[in-house]
């Protein structure tokens, strides 16, 4: 083991990855050198970091720029799993759950109450199956330790509840709905934006805008693309967490990529929504389309699960065909259709799904899997942003047990990522709601920039939530090198095209 201290400081910036590029050096030695910023390389250098190994983790573009950001981010309790007989995988989720929403990121989630509504469409034989879902899904929750008070259990409710969680929903034939709750997070981005900072805390370099190439079992070469430069780094144990393009750093792996899409909407176009709004899709009995409430008072809803072959594009578009039927399949339970003119923007990310003998990508397992190339390269692939402290467990263990390396125990169910905070302790925070949300115990240092620098409390453009402060604070503190970074991870202004363009000047200006 190559000892390496909890360093104290999360705050990611253009001046420490200077800093820590230099000092790693062409020809440096460490233990584990992690490829890929989403939800599993962060999680796999957490992991590796906080048990005392010197890591590093190496990005291409930005932390979460990947299929990261474009999740329907749900802390899933596994249901759907379930439906196809998985149960070991839908235990494992609600544990996972119940580790992010008590422990480990009490701030980034919060409980989603999801309502179904009972309309003539919905026949006895699949309200009976909701239901009997929902009942499943309690036990689900109970057995993985998750209270009543956490999540509540589920329930039928009267139409006029499930009006008030969902306004715009038909009334004529409205028999009531079926409630359940589920995790939902603040965004996915901002997950892993603290997942990474949380490893940085404990020693290990985040170096974005790094990509890994000639990839090896114990070495790589790193190209910085800011500056063309490149440095070879040797290590006991290198991670592939790479995943839709997981098949480039080990060509031995194969993938079945699934597009999944989700429209953006005016939090408006749905008359306050406060839940996920249900939908099942005609013919299945565990797919549903829901609209959910989402960051900057916008609605998402989603989600289509498409075949996606051939090359891997750094942004995956919606096609019309998955718009139409988003559209097609909610407007089912609307009392006023909704149409393309009301939709602000889509997004659409790849699952990264191992290829297997099964038939559609809707079947394929959402397992992990970590596998170890005959180079010695070790892929964790599959998998969900829920079990992402899971997956990068497996993968350490696997990475200790071929290298030589020794290691303490992990210990990330009990490590609470930068910002934690819950309860009590929460509700004293002197900071707005939407602060807290986003920011957790850190809202207080948004509110002090602000106060040094009064300029910094306006809002980035008329009408939007995001003040110049929190802009500031993620280049100095969430590792953000440019606009981008701003506009499409750190906040999610990005997804609506005029919203973007009104925030951009301010997204310059904060690196000026
Ligand atoms: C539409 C959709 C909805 C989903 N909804 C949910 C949900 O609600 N809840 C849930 O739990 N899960 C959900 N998931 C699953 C979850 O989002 C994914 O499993 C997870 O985000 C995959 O993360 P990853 O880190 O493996 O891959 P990615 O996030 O894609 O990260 C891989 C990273 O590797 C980088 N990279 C690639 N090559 C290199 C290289 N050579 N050098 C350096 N870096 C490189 C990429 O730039 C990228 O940032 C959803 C998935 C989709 C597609």
């Amino acid at each position: 083991m190559t000892g390496t201290s909890n360093n104290g400081n999360s705050a990611l910036n253009a001046a420490r990855r200077q800093r820590e590029l230099l000092a790693l050096g062409d020809g440096g030695a460490i233990d584990v050198l992690v490829i890929g910023g989403g939800i599993t390389g962060a999680g796999v250098a957490l992991d590796a970091a906080s048990r005392g190994l010197r890591t590093v983790l190496v990005e291409k573009h930005d932390l979460a720029f990947g299929t990261s950001r474009w999740s329907s981010k749900l802390v899933h309790g596994g249901l759907r799993y379930l439906a196809s007989g998985g149960v070991g995988i839908a235990h494992e989720s609600a544990v996972e759950r119940d580790i992010l929403l008590t422990r480990t990121a009490p701030h980034l989630t919060r409980a989603l109450p999801q309502v179904v509504p009972l309309l003539p469409g919905i026949g006895v034989a699949q309200r009976s199956l909701i239901r009997a879902g929902f009942v499943a899904g309690d036990v689900l929750r109970r057995t993985a330790g998750t209270s009543a008070a956490v999540l509540p259990r589920s329930r039928r409710v009267a139409a006029a509840e499930a009006l008030r969680f969902a306004p715009t929903v038909r009334r004529d034939g409205l028999r009531g709905g079926l409630l359940a709750w589920d995790g939902q997070l603040v965004d996915d981005a901002r997950l892993v934006v603290a997942i990474a900072r949380t490893a940085a805390l404990h020693g290990a370099s985040i170096l974005t805008r790094v990509e890994a190439t000639d990839v090896t079992g114990d070495s790589a070469v790193l190209r910085d693309r800011l500056t063309g430069e490149t440095l070879t780094v040797r290590a006991h144990s290198v991670v592939n967490a790479t995943g839709v393009w997981a098949d480039e750093v080990d060509p031995s792996i194969e993938l079945r990529p699934s597009r999944g899409t989700h429209l953006v909407f005016d939090a408006a176009a749905f008359g306050g929504l406060t839940a996920s709004l249900t939908v099942p899709i005609p013919g299945s009995i565990s797919r549903f389309v829901f609209a959910f409430p989402a960051a900057h008072n916008r609605v998402y809803l989603g989600l289509t699960d498409e075949e996606a072959p051939g090359p891997v594009p750094d942004v995956p578009h919606a096609t019309d065909s998955e718009i139409d039927f988003l559209l097609d399949t909610v407007n089912t339970v609307l009392r006023e259709p909704l149409t393309r003119n009301d939709i602000r923007g889509t997004y659409a990310g790849l699952r990264p799904l191992l290829r297997t003998a099964g038939n559609t990508t809707a079947d394929i397992s959402r397992e992990h899997a970590v596998l170890r190339a005959p180079t010695g390269v070790i892929t964790v692939v599959g998998g969900k942003l829920t079990t992402y402290r899971k997956m990068a467990e497996d993968t350490v263990d696997a990475a200790l047990a071929g290298s030589g390396l020794t290691a303490r125990p992990c210990r990330t169910r009990d490590l609470p990522l930068v910002g934690a905070v819950s309860g009590a302790a929460r509700d004293r925070i002197p900071a707005p709601t939407r602060l807290v949300e986003c920011y957790g115990s850190e809202a207080t240092a948004i509110l002090e920039l602000s106060r040094a620098t009064p300029a910094l409390a306006d809002p980035v453009a008329p009408g939007l939530d995001v003040t110049a402060a929190e802009f500031t604070f993620a280049t100095t503190h969430e590792g953000a090198l440019d606009a981008d970074d701003l506009l499409d991870r750190r906040t999610r202004l990005g997804l609506v095209v005029a919203d973007r363009a009104a925030a951009e000047p301010a997204a310059k200006a904060a690196f000026e």
